[in-house]
């Protein structure tokens, strides 16, 4: 047999693949790491502590949700919420990034949305156990097409806002994240080896809020191409 092409046992999974705006090739996703806890005023409403340093916790790449697709409304919740949030996704890594050249590793940005089971995240923080069940299941990373740096320059300010059925939900600015983009990058690499592919949502602003069966939902950033799903 060719030790180059393997027989499996059954078929590989697909690749998650985003757009890419202006290009025809497509972006593979790798791995999804979130930030926790990045805007001051978002913050405060959740009443946790201010100050600490960034952490992060991880979706799978198949809980991606693409533009125009339907998020399916969970089961083991009764307060599925919503959580706007820019995506940094990046074309090389490694290990220890420093600050300095941490924007070098990025390929470009996208809106996205870090759905959540806040009452399962609230009992965990209560019994001090891991969010796993509240932020890593089926749907609960819809993210919008990629746009490359080399067409949007490096963001570190912009407007970002959501709809939910036409009302406005959510609107901050990317100059108000405490742990600025590269900083992210730099201190996440010496938690893992970050590489291409990966995917950074970078924490979401104060008005996060519950959604429903049929809502729809409309995320923005100035410069990139928004991003619509719709609760089922
Ligand atoms: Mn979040």
């Amino acid at each position: 047999m060719n030790s180059s092409s393997p027989t499996l046992v059954f078929p590989a999974t697909a690749p998650t693949l985003l757009p890419v705006n202006g290009d025809t090739r497509q972006f593979p996703v790798r791995r999804i790491f979130c930030v926790g806890r990045n805007y001051l005023a978002h913050v405060r409403e959740l009443q946790n502590t201010e100050n600490e340093p960034p952490f992060f916790f991880q979706k799978q790449r198949e809980m991606i949700v693409q533009h125009g697709a339907t998020v399916r409304y969970p089961g083991l919740t009764n307060d599925f919420q919503h959580e706007l949030e820019l995506v940094v996704a990046l074309h090389s890594g490694g290990l220890n990034i420093p600050v300095d050249t941490a924007n070098q590793h990025i390929f470009g940005y996208a809106i996205g949305l870090d759905m959540t089971r806040r009452d399962r995240q609230n009992d965990m923080k209560r019994m001090q156990k891991p969010w796993e069940v509240s932020k890593s299941f089926e749907d609960s990373a819809p993210c919008g097409a990629i746009t490359p740096v080399s067409q949007c320059g490096l963001l570190n300010s912009g407007g970002l806002r959501l709809h939910v059925n036409d009302q406005l939900r959510q609107s901050s600015d990317l100059n108000l994240l405490i742990w600025p983009i590269p900083k992210l990058i730099a201190a996440l690499s010496e938690q893992v080896e970050l590489a291409a592919g990966d995917l950074i949502y970078t924490g979401t602003p104060e008005g996060v809020g519950p959604v429903q069966r049929g809502d729809v939902l409309e995320a923005e950033f100035d410069g990139l191409s928004r991003l619509r799903v719709t609760i089922v």
